[in-house]
């Protein structure tokens, strides 16, 4: 029996707040949501219900996290899922967990009393990638499966049911995916600015004693093409080093080795990829 929901994740606290810059895509993500929560005005004008919602850009710059934020301002039961959880080897397999998926999450918010759920499923490509003709129709049950529950979706459902998908290649995706009425609406979201960094470190350091030799101006200067999954990590490893040196509080020094640790291991592991 196949069991997604092992690897399912449980909706947590994230809110909007939580995300360091980012701000147009929290802006167009929340605009779409509100389709989801007044649904009788959407009924009213006889709007087509947004069913999906994909999000693309490079990894580590948040997706996840808009997802998560996502379940919790609109109060949607949330189940989180990988593409790549459903390519098995066995036909069929990846089609029956798209359908347990969408059971379980109607199940979770009846359970919980919540009258809408979100689905997130990351690398959207593994299973919606584009085909050529030799890998045939089997394969596809699992994407074809996908497009069914979306498109039996309604406005009128009780929870009322909406995807949000993440890519960070776009124009790999099967054109059946972006049809209008499925993933129609695209948010970008790149990576940040300076000023969006900024924001991100102190996002990450909120918890942490930072001596006021601290600059986090200055690091947002310093870590320019950075995700925000790489700040995270430098907030990180600078507390790491503060550490081991018996500092009671993390100081300029240990950023900057921190800059550099994550900078040398991205450096590493492309070296490492080659
Ligand atoms: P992937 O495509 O690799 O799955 P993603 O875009 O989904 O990446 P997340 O998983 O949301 O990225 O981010 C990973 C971690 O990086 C988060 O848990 C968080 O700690 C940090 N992070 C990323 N972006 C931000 C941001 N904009 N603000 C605050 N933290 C961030």
């Amino acid at each position: 029996k196949s069991q997604p929901s092992k690897h399912a994740v449980p909706a947590s606290n994230v809110t909007f707040a939580d995300i360091g810059g980012q701000e147009r895509a929290k802006n167009e993500l929340k605009e779409a949501l509100d389709f989801l929560v007044h649904k009788d005005k959407i009924e009213q004008y006889g709007i087509r219900p947004i069913k999906g919602v994909l999000l693309t850009g490079p990894p580590g710059t948040g997706k996840t996290l808009m997802a998560k934020a996502a379940a919790n301002y609109t109060n949607s039961a949330f189940l989180a899922a990988s593409g790549s959880q459903f390519v098995e080897m066995y036909v069929g397999v990846g089609a029956q967990r798209i359908r347990d998926l969408f059971k379980e999450v109607k199940a979770l918010a009846e359970k919980n009393g919540q009258d809408s759920g979100i689905i997130f499923i990351d690398e959207i490509d593994v299973i919606g990638g584009k085909r050529d003709g030799q890998q045939q129709r089997e394969y596809d049950q699992t994407l074809n499966q996908l497009l069914t529950e979306m498109d039996g979706i309604a406005t009128s459902d009780k929870p009322r049911i909406l995807l949000i998908a993440a890519t960070n290649r776009k124009d790999m995706l099967d054109p059946a995916l972006l049809r209008p009425g499925r993933f129609d609406r695209h948010i970008s979201v790149d990576l940040p600015d300076k000023t969006a960094r900024e924001q991100i470190l102190m996002i990450h350091t909120a918890n942490k004693p930072l001596a006021s030799d601290v600059s986090l101006d200055k690091v947002a200067q310093e870590t320019f093409g950075f995700s925000g999954a790489q700040l995270e990590s430098v907030a990180n490893e600078a507390a790491i080093y503060a550490m081991r040196d018996q500092s009671e509080m993390i100081e300029a020094r240990h950023f900057a080795l921190a800059v550099d640790k994550v900078m040398l291991g991205e450096k590493v592991d492309r070296e490492a990829s080659l």
